[in-house]
């Protein structure tokens, strides 16, 4: 809440700029304000920036740290493409990623899923990426293209009229606390969900209350050529559990678990309700033998960190003068990398929308939220992929040696082709093998 001692409360008195302010008297101060500088919010405020109106993003770090999420997947490409970074990325350290592979219980690999099976273009190549450095190279893309970044700002509330957004109240290093008017508020605040979990709109997945413990390891195997920077996802002797190798720079390997919030953490709490993460991801590594084997001589470089409940998604997509993109809207599963994409994904197309708002004088929730339909299409194609991969009878080695024509399809969802493609030819035959939930249709 507002109004502690300790806050100071001003009024902004920055710079107004009539001419690209059309609904001047309640909305003084910018055009857009981004809360949040991930790659959501970067990606939407560029492109806006890019059209000529007038940009706030804060940030509430004041500094680039580390953040989880760093495998891309190959759709990415045409966002990065739109943002002019392919240069920078080209030019990058970050180890190139052509394919995820699979690992089954009993330890053994699948062939890996090569992007470039379905795709003979250089999209089907993409990144894994150190997300302190990425973030910062398209964050400063976005000040390139215009945008005012101003870093180690917290927003603490969206101010709303009735049903409109018009401002954001923010909060410095220092406690001082300003009001910001601006005619669209974009949420990108990540899992923090700022006007989600204002307005009461997130709903956690039924069926994916999960955990995840993880870490960075230095000096871990890698497989030669082509296969050097892929993605592995191995399962434990069990199948309670999975973990993600993700190669990355300085010789670095991201090494993650996930599992039910109940079998990780929930079941493992001591007599005084606490959990030992280290012991827990030790216990896990020693149940994935060819991971171990991988790690044999690494090092682990800093202490595990644990986040869980981390799949959710909220009712509304946009309302009057409002937006959410990335995370702030919802995430899945970390299981196929698809948080990075459909967080550009989103930035992509909220930036269409709010750009075609401008030129209509039009701010209102049908107007905004205009992407919201295809969106959540495309996040559909991959949650159904998700149910698949945790209903513990499916395997795609089996359905793909009954259903070998669809290999392809796969490939497609893998690479995150959702919006360019029609995908959903292969789930009338995986739902013989696994059930998936009802869809989820914005309000
Ligand atoms: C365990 C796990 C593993 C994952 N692995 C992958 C992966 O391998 N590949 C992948 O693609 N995705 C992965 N993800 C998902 C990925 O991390 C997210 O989808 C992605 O970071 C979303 O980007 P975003 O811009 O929406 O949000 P974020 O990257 O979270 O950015 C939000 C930003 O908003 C700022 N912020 C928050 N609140 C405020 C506020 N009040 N005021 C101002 N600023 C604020 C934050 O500091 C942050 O910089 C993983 C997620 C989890 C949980």
């Amino acid at each position: 809440m507002l109004g502690s001692p300790r806050d100071k409360v001003i009024q902004y008195s920055g710079r107004i700029n009539p001419a690209k302010n059309k609904q001047m008297n309640t909305h003084p101060n910018y055009d857009i304000i981004v809360i949040g500088g991930g790659p959501a919010g970067s990606t939407v405020a560029a492109l806006a920036a890019e059209q000529g109106h007038r940009v706030l993003l804060l940030e509430r770090e004041a500094e680039p740290n580390f953040k989880i999420g760093e495998s891309l997947i190959p759709a990415t490409y045409w966002t990065f493409k739109r943002l002019g970074i392919l240069e920078k990325l080209r030019a990058s350290h970050f180890p190139q990623k052509y394919s995820v592979q699979f690992y089954s219980r009993s330890g053994k690999a699948s062939s890996p899923f090569y992007f470039f099976q379905t795709n003979p273009h250089e999209s089907a190549i993409t990144w894994q990426v150190l997300r302190s450095e990425f973030d910062e190279m398209l964050l400063d893309n976005a000040k390139e293209k215009g945008v005012e970044v101003q870093r180690g700002i917290s927003v603490r509330e969206v101010l709303f009229e009735g049903d409109t957004a018009t401002g954001v109240v923010t909060q410095d290093t220092s406690r001082t606390r300003q009001t910001l008017n601006a005619t669209v508020i974009v949420d990108s605040t990540g899992q923090r969900s700022l006007i989600g979990r204002q307005l009461n709109l997130n709903t956690t997945e039924p069926n994916l209350k999960m955990a995840s413990l993880f870490t960075h390891y230095e000096g871990g195997h890698r497989d030669d050529g082509i296969d050097e920077g892929a993605t592995l996802i191995l399962h434990t002797e069990e199948k309670d559990s999975w973990f993600w190798s993700i190669p990355l720079p300085y010789d670095r390997t991201s090494i993650g678990v996930v599992g039910e919030i109940d079998y990780l953490l929930q079941n493992r709490r001591d007599a005084n309700g606490r959990f030992d993460a280290q012991k827990i991801f030790t216990e896990e590594l020693a149940k994935c033998p060819p991971l171990q084997q991988r790690l044999e001589g690494a090092k682990q470089l800093f202490p595990i960190h644990t986040t869980k409940d981390f799949s959710y998604r909220a009712s509304r997509i946009a309302g009057n003068n409002w937006v959410l993109v990335g995370d702030a809207f919802g995430f899945l599963d970390p299981v196929y990398s698809t948080g990075l994409f459909l967080a550009l994904k989103s930035g992509e197309m909220a930036a269409d929308a709010i750009i075609e708002a401008f030129h209509k004088d039009d701010f209102s929730e049908a107007q905004l939220g205009s992407f919201g339909p295809a969106f959540v299409d495309g996040m559909e194609a991959f949650r159904k992929l998700v149910y698949a991969f945790y209903t513990k009878e499916f395997s795609f080695a089996r359905f793909l040696s009954q259903y070998p024509e669809h290999q392809g399809g796969i490939v497609d969802i893998l690479s995150g082709d959702v919006f360019r493609k029609d995908v959903t030819h292969i789930f009338p035959a995986m739902a013989e093998m696994c059930p998936f939930p009802p869809e989820v249709p914005l309000n």
